[in-house]
Order: C-alpha cells, then structure tokens, then sequence
C-alpha cells in the first residue's frame, strides 16, 4: 500500500527501533500518497464514489537539471537528502550564498504529490504569494448541527507545481546539481560525511541535512516513537453540485447528522471523530478530504472513507469523477530527534509538523532561511566550524529553547485533543475560534511562545463552557504535569 518514494517496505540496516515502533501502526505510519489499486480492500465494499478513483498519476516538471558527475569526487559543501519543500528551500538558499550543494531525490521532477492548504499570510510574510493557485477571502467552521463559524482569515491552495518549478530553477542557476537515488546509509569522517546511495554511487559533502520527510531516514531518535496520527482520505473531484459557499473555504465540519440511521459508524465518530475539509474551486469542482485530526492509534483509512462517503451522500455531493486522491498518515507529537547530532535536520524528518495541526508547509519555509543562513555562517572561513561542532551550531538556530518549549505547549494540546471525544472536541472548537484573532492565528501558525501561550491557555478557558472548562480540568491536568516537568527538565 506504500508509496514508492516514501517506501517504508524497504528497511535500511541502520533504521532504529524507534523506526520499527513506528512501522506497527497499521498504515505504516508514514504518509503515503499512493492512488488506491483497483482491486484494493476500498473497492470491495462497493463504493461508488471511490471506484472513481484514478490509476497513479505522477506529473513531472519538464526541465532539464544538471546531474551530480560521481567521477570528479568533489567534496560538496551541503548533501541535502531529500526533494521536499523543506529540502530544496534549504538547496536554494544555500547555494545563493555560492556554497556548492548536491540534492539527492529518488524523484527529483516529479511534482509533489500534496494538495497542500496555508493561511495566506503565511505565504505572504515569505513573499510566495505567487505560489498559490486559489485563495479564499475567509474560511467556515461547523462545530455542530446549529453552529457555523466564519473566519475572518484568507486561506490559500498551494500551487505545488509552481512552487517547485520556482525553488528547482533557483536552485539550477545557482548551479546545485542532483542526483537521482535513495540514500541508505552515511558515514561520518571528522569533517566530511560519506552518503551512500541506493545506486552504488557515493557522495561526500561536508554537511549533511536530512530532508526526507516522515521516512526519517538519517537523523536519529533516542526515545521511543509516539506520536499521534492524523489520518485523512481526500479527493480533488467533479461533482453535479455541492452545497458550499466559493468565497469560503471549509476549515472543520463536524457535524454528524450523515450517520444518522448508521447507529455503528455514529458510536464509532462520536468517541474518535472525524470532520470534513474542502476547497471548493467552482461549483463543480472541489477538493474534498475527512480528516482524524489527532488519533493514537491512528483511524484506519476504511473507516475514514466510509465516513465520506457516507457524508457526501447525505450532502446530495454526486461525485463525477476524480482527478486524484491522497491519503495522508501525518504523525504528530512524540519526541525531538537527538539534539544536537552531527546529521542535520529539517521538517518532517525533524520533528517540525506543528503537533496540535499537523500543519508544517509554512512553518518550514519559514524555518528554511535560518538553518541555510548558519550553515553558511558557519561553514564560512571566519567562523571555520566543521563536523558535529557545525551540525551542534546549526541544530541550535533549528530548535533554540523557545521553540522547544513551544513545541512542548503544541504537544500538550496534543495530548487534551486526544482524549476529547466528539462533544468534547466540539466544545473545544467552540471556544478556540471564538479567542481574539491574535491568539488563534498565532496558535495555528506558531507564532506564539510561551509565555504568550500561558495567556493563549488562559483565554481558551475563560472562553470556554463549564462543561468544556470541567473537561479541559479532568483531561489536561496529567498532560499538563507532564508538560511542566518536560519543560523544567529542557534547558538551555
Ligand atoms: C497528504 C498530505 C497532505 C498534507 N497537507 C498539508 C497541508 O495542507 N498543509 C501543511 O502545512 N502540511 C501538510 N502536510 C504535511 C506535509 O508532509 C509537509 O507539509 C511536507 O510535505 C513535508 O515536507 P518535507 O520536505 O519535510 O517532506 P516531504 O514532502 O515528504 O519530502 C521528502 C522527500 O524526501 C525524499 N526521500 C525520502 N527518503 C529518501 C531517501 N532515503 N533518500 C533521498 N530522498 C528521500 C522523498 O522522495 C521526498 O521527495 C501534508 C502531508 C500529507 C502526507
């Protein structure tokens, strides 16, 4: 059921056990983007909608890149493994300071397969306006039958095609050359790094960052792995008509009333629930996706899509016909890689999804200039770092205490999400987006640090009802000890 790329079939020898913790949850735990086989366990429930469902359909961009030449053995400055928005960020930013890099992808054409969404004015604090394809001049919140909330908040598809064709060609005309391959293993000399690719062919560069995403494939972990998971099936499709507003987007529907007359799937949604997501692009073509925001164990994906499909029937959505589908396998929370290490990491592989969202596209970019700009501070001749004492230097800029302890707070309201069945969650939605704009923006895109997040914890109470405040009480009281202690115990 895996993706190629992101084939956590394949075992490398140096995958650590907290790697192997992770292979037992029964999706793999990993994302995977992989288009649903046509004689697939969904097809044999007799689903209409997802018999719609396309063969893989993996679009490439059309230039050509200049390769990595393995004869000349050059020493480049940064390996960055890894062709993700994360990766390249870092291979573009990099090399416009003139340091050589080598970005090293099993698929460094192929767009990237997400129907990745972001607040506007996150793209816009990085000047990517540009790389988004559709905006909406606000989003919709339904907590329940009898309540809609509207967001007075732009909200943005990203155009992934664009978005990578701009950061390759950066990142061609300051001369990174690729290298089409796996890495599986790396060897660390005092001041160089060999990595070693699934092809045979050996790439040695002074620093190396890890951008792979979910698969973790070279920063290491040293407690065990447990995150929780968001578990989402979506569909861009072609629909006769649906019922939501084009100006808006729909953030979060939890209503249940479509499993009404479904006593089994209602017991089930109302102790894990599950809401729905869409980016209506016209009123017939939308984008579609029911989402588990935060399970541990994560929802399996059969249960998430007859959720759907029994939503959309009762919505009067007729499904056409479908452009493509995803299934996201998000996790969320658990530990920091081991800080620092001499393998540098970004995103996914680093711990960056925000844990409370599963949100890190923007955080990420955001994130890419300061790891780019110490790397080059430090690899400069003035500073001269080289080996772990670089990667040490690096990590630091990556995850200073105040964004640890921020994550800290994230993964708090990891853990409260987590216990709150559907009554629960909607309570708590309830009051979140009822808090001044400040303080929910800022929760949802990082923007807030403790002890600003103290007085976020605060808010949210006092907007909420006694029963979500008797709820908050009873279920955040041991994540909160837990979160005290994490952070006494985290210090600079
Ligand atoms: C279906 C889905 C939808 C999502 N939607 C959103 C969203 O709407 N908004 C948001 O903010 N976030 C979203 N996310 C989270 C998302 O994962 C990240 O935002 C983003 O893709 C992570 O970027 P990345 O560069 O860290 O990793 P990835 O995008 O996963 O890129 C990793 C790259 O590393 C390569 N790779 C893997 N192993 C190796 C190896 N051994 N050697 C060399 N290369 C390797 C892969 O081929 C891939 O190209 C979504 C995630 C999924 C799965």
């Amino acid at each position: 059921m895996l993706h190629p790329l992101h084939g956590f079939s394949e075992k490398h020898h140096y995958i650590s056990s907290s790697k192997l913790q992770n292979q037992e949850f029964g999706l793999g735990g990993k994302k995977y983007h992989q288009k649903w086989c046509r004689n697939g366990t969904v097809k044999a429930r007799g689903s209409a909608i997802l018999e719609l469902v396309p063969e893989t359909k993996k679009e490439s961009l059309e230039f050509e890149l200049p390769m990595y030449d393995p004869s000349k053995a050059l020493v480049v400055d940064l390996a960055v493994v890894g062709g993700g928005p994360a990766g390249l960020a870092v291979a573009q930013q990099v090399s416009d300071a003139g340091l050589s890099v080598c970005s090293i992808d099993p698929f460094p054409k192929l767009i990237w397969p997400n129907n990745y969404g972001v607040w506007v004015d996150e793209f816009e604090a990085m000047d990517l306006l540009d790389c988004l394809d559709t905006t909406w001049s606000g989003a919709v919140v339904f907590t329940d039958d009898k309540s809609k909330k509207y967001l007075d908040r732009p909200y943005g598809r990203v155009n992934r095609k664009q978005l990578k064709s701009k950061m390759m060609q950066k990142c061609v005309s300051n001369g990174v050359k690729f290298h089409q391959a796996k890495v599986i293993k790396v060897i660390h000399e005092e001041s160089k790094s060999l990595l070693i690719c699934s092809d045979g062919i050996t790439i040695q560069a002074t620093v190396v960052l890890d951008a792979t995403g979910f698969s973790r494939c070279l920063v290491q972990y040293d407690k065990p792995y447990n995150p929780g998971y968001q578990v989402a099936y979506g569909i861009l499709a072609d629909v006769e008509e649906h019922p939501f507003d084009l100006d808006k987007m729909l953030f979060m529907d939890w209503r249940d009333s479509h499993l009404d007359g479904k006593p089994e799937l209602k017991e089930k949604n109302s102790k894990i629930p599950t809401f729905l997501y869409a980016m209506p692009f016209s009123s017939t073509k939308i984008f579609l996706e029911e989402t588990s925001l935060v399970a541990r164990p994560g929802l399996s994906m059969e249960d998430i899509q007859e959720r759907m499909v029994a939503r959309l029937k009762h919505l009067g959505i007729k499904v056409k016909s479908i452009e493509e589908d995803e299934r996201c396998v998000i996790p969320m929370g658990g530990p920091l890689p081991v800080l620092p290490q001499r393998v540098i990491g970004i995103g996914g592989t680093a711990g960056m999804v925000h844990p409370s969202t599963g949100y890190m596209v923007a955080r990420t970019l955001a994130a890419a200039p300061i790891v780019a700009k110490s790397i080059v501070q430090y690899l400069g001749s003035e500073r001269g770092l080289s080996g772990d004492e670089l990667s040490a230097a690096v990590w630091k800029h990556l995850w200073p205490i105040e964004r640890r302890r921020q994550r800290e707070f994230f993964c708090f309201g990891m853990d409260i999400l987590l216990k709150l069945d559907l009554q629960g969650t909607r309570r708590f939605f309830d009051a979140f987006f009822d808090l001044e704009p400040h303080y929910w923006h800022g929760f949802l895109s990082s923007r807030l640090f403790l002890p600003e997040l103290l007085f976020f914890g605060l808010s949210l109470f006092s907007h909420a009802s006694n029963a979500s405040r008797i709820e908050i009480m009873a279920k955040g009281t041991l994540p909160l000890v837990g979160m005290m202690n994490n952070l006494i115990k985290d210090r600079e």
